[in-house]
């Protein structure tokens, strides 16, 4: 087993795009993954309507270079 996480392969929840992330770190409702641009979408709409944006933890959608 490498270092670095596992990644894994999903649809967004929220636009049932396929995209690869990391299932430790990425941003998901109900369990399911959303992916980098609905992210954006989701925190542009949470900060309008006054809440804390969803973090996004770098490595989410690509390993990190080390
Ligand atoms: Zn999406």
């Amino acid at each position: 087993m490498s270092r670095g996480g596992m990644f894994a392969m999903g649809a967004c929840y929220i636009c049932g795009e396929f995209f690869m992330f990391n299932p430790e770190i990425v941003p998901s409702i109900d369990g399911q993954a959303i992916c980098e641009p609905c992210i954006e979408i989701v925190n542009r709409e949470r900060v309008d309507m006054g809440l804390p944006e969803v973090h996004v933890f770098p490595g989410s959608y690509s390993p990190m270079e080390v």
